[in-house]
């Protein structure tokens, strides 16, 4: 059967770094999903997936694009304007939050796969129910790719059991430098209870699975999005 399709009008387009561009979309009847949950764009017959990246309950929903020039489906898009149309798809996918109380969640990302993760945090800081310990580790190639730094930075500032760890691959700062592997590797050093999710493209996701296997952790204590 043929997916039904919705029109979504661009509302609004804003610059998070050189290469990434945030999408605020409307449609006609607000779109229900969860956080972690994504959506598909078709256009001119190609079909590509983003993550949902504010949380539920809004009549708009945002993604973040990360713009890949020889890609088949990025370059266009970061042609649109403000107030031109796309098809998109209903909300998809089971990278959600877990439905029973955790003690703590590490949250493992690199570049545009922040997206879930920002939904799902917003949606546990809304929550009535208390929140876990967050770890938010954060892997990017210089300072400028990092997306919302001012935004997480504030946020550990203010919110108690909520830790940021940017780290960088390829630029020296003052802050972590390297990949994510052994900074997730620590924290789990002293939190075997932990629940990870993790998000990104392909060789950070087998990497990790493959690290968090080899630490000791089951299959349950952990959940991947992969981006290709
Ligand atoms: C469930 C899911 C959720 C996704 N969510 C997001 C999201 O929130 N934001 C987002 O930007 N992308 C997301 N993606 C990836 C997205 O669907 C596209 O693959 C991406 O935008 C490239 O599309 P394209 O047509 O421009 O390039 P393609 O023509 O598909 O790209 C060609 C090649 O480049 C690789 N590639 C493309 N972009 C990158 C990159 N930035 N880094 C490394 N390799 C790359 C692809 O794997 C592919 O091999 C998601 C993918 C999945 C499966």
């Amino acid at each position: 059967m043929k997916e039904k399709l919705l029109k979504a009008t661009i509302e609004n387009i804003k610059s998070l770094s050189p290469r990434v561009l945030e999408f605020s979309l409307s449609t006609k009847f607000p779109i229900p999903f969860e956080s972690g949950q994504f959506i598909v764009i078709h256009h001119k017959g190609i079909e590509r997936s983003y993550s949902i990246s504010n949380q539920p309950g809004n009549d708009f929903i945002e993604l973040i694009v990360s713009l890949n020039k020889e890609g088949q489906l990025t370059p266009d898009l970061f042609s649109k304007k403000v107030g031109d149309v796309i098809d998109i798809s209903e909300a998809k996918g089971s990278f959600l939050l877990p439905d029973t109380p955790q003690n703590g969640i590490c949250f493992i990302c690199t570049g545009t796969g922040i997206g879930p993760f920002k939904s799902m945090i917003e949606t546990m800081l809304n929550s009535s129910s208390s929140m876990p310990a967050i770890h938010l580790v954060f892997g990017n190639r210089t300072e400028e790719d990092i997306l919302y730094h001012e935004y997480w930075k504030d946020l550990e500032a203010k919110q108690k059991d909520f830790h940021y760890y940017p780290v960088l691959s390829q630029s020296s700062w003052e802050g972590l430098q390297g990949y994510v592997h052994p900074i997730y590797s620590d924290i789990a050093q002293t939190n075997p209870d932990l629940l990870f999710y993790v998000c990104g493209w392909k060789n950070m996701c087998v990497e990790t699975r493959q690290q968090l296997k080899a630490l000791g952790f089951s299959r349950r204590q952990y959940k991947f999005e992969q981006y290709d």
